[in-house]
């Protein structure tokens, strides 16, 4: 039986596509090994989101031909999507697929097997003209507690900073009884937790129309997802979301759907309006702010995760100062803080004013330190309280943890038979990166 081995760089939605792929290799009897193992195809899953994303993309492809270079090299994602030149000249790539044809995978290995890699697969097309979303089904369920569920694709937003239009193109949505069919698959498979996930997430539907020509919206795929009549389905965890495309009805979905978690990852970027204008934002520092508080006054004890970039070129010191404050007024429960990573093929990489990289350095360590003390405030807020927490890891012997709807880490005693289970958890003190607490029911 051929052996396939997968590694994957980059966001929720490469591994989903990853999982898709290998479960396509399964269905047609291929064995699926570690990377790190001896195998007759390589299949890897690239990233371009950053410069640093490729070079680690064109590392795995190089260790894939040293470990066994009479092995097929198959490259995707968005990487071998922006720039398959680069990837078809290094030595011992024999497919490359991009971020389209994933179905035919299995096809174009066979493809290259058969004409003994005497000439590379290449099927990057362009993607500016897809019209379809690609939906393919999961075969193989992952190996995790939670399970990935990818409904949207592509981007138009064309931030400045950003490569990922130009690597997944136009807008493009899973259909809403592929929605339903995959949660009911995934549930019957024993998941307790999906997370809805898309390069555009608040973007799903606009490719999309009722027969009465009403559009289609991400809160009817979540109530897709909620009332697909499944038993079993007890959270549901969406992906991140642009702000300024947060509904009423999803937070009032928030407020009443306990199943729907109390978390939502909203990028900010900058907490300057002038630096957030230079991204090609679409919403000002007020109208975060005030999106902030109606959420929290709505949804109490909804965690607000987000991302920040720190040394946007233009970024003075001063500009620096009002990204602080402003984040010191919004009590984000994580924040991931980015040095600004100059993208061949932005507009941003061409911009003047570019910050030295030690400037850039000390803003990311003085974001740090905020955000470790906005995180421990969010995490001193729910000590003495029960929450529900569905446990994902084995940490050592008899500590197990896992995470909370509103995305706490916790730490508990217990072993792998608590794994993939939902359980009350009392709150008692501060560990490591979250808390610890005593398990005092399982519902699961
Ligand atoms: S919204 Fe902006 S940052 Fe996000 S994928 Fe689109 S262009 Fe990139």
């Amino acid at each position: 039986m051929p052996q396939v081995a997968f590694t994957t760089l980059g966001c929720k939605v490469n591994q989903f596509e990853t999982e898709v792929m290998e479960g396509l290799f399964k269905v047609r009897g291929y064995k699926v090994v570690d990377f790190d193992q001896h195998a007759d195809i390589y299949v890897i899953n690239t990233c371009s989101v950053t410069n640093l994303g490729e070079k680690k993309s064109r590392q795995l492809i190089r260790r894939a031909g040293r470990q066994n270079p009479a092995a097929i090299i198959a490259v995707a994602g968005c990487y071998s999507q922006v720039s398959p030149d680069k990837v078809s000249q290094i030595p011992g790539v024999d497919v490359i697929v991009g971020t389209q044809d994933r179905t035919r995978i299995v096809e174009l290995v066979e493809e290259a097997a058969n004409n003994n890699r005497t000439c590379q697969v290449n099927v990057v097309g362009d993607i500016m003209q897809a019209k379809e979303f690609e939906d393919i089904p999961l075969f193989s369920m992952p190996g995790r507690t939670r399970a990935f569920l990818k409904i949207q694709e592509g981007c138009t937003n064309f931030c400045t900073y950003c490569i990922i239009p130009y690597a997944r193109g136009p807008l493009r949505s899973r259909s809403l009884a592929s929605i339903a069919a995959e949660t009911e698959k995934l549930v019957a498979a024993g998941f307790n937790e999906i997370v809805l996930t898309g390069i555009h997430l608040g973007a799903f539907g606009r490719d999309l129309v009722h027969n009465n020509g009403a559009e289609i919206t991400l809160v009817e795929a979540v109530e897709t997802v909620l009332s697909a009549g499944v038993k079993g389905l007890m959270r549901l965890r969406l992906g991140s979301l642009e702000s300024i495309e947060l509904s009423d009805r999803l937070i009032s979905l928030m407020q009443t759907d306990n199943r729907l978690c109390p978390h939502l990852h909203l990028p900010l970027q900058s907490g300057d309006d002038q630096i957030l204008t230079a991204m090609n934002r679409q919403y000002t520092t007020a109208q975060y702010r005030e999106l902030i508080s109606n959420i929290k006054a709505q949804v109490p004890g909804i965690a607000i995760t987000t991302d920040i970039i720190a040394g946007f070129p233009g970024e003075t010191d001063e500009l620096f100062e009002n990204t602080l404050n402003f984040v010191a007024t919004i009590g984000f429960a994580k924040i991931h803080v980015f040095p600004y990573s100059r993208r061949t093929g932005t507009p941003a990489a061409e911009f003047s004013e570019q910050v030295p990289a030690a400037d850039k350095k000390i803003r990311v360590q003085r974001l740090q330190r905020l955000a470790d003390k906005q995180s421990s405030e969010f995490y001193q807020s729910f000590l003495g309280q029960k929450l529900d927490v569905l446990f994902d890891t084995v940490e050592e012997q008899g500590i197990i943890s896992g995470l909370t709807g509103n995305y706490a880490r916790i730490y508990a005693a217990g072993n792998q038979e608590s794994i993939g289970r939902i359980a009350a958890v009392k709150l008692e003190q501060f560990y490591q990166d979250g808390l610890w607490g005593e398990i005092t029911e399982y519902f699961s």
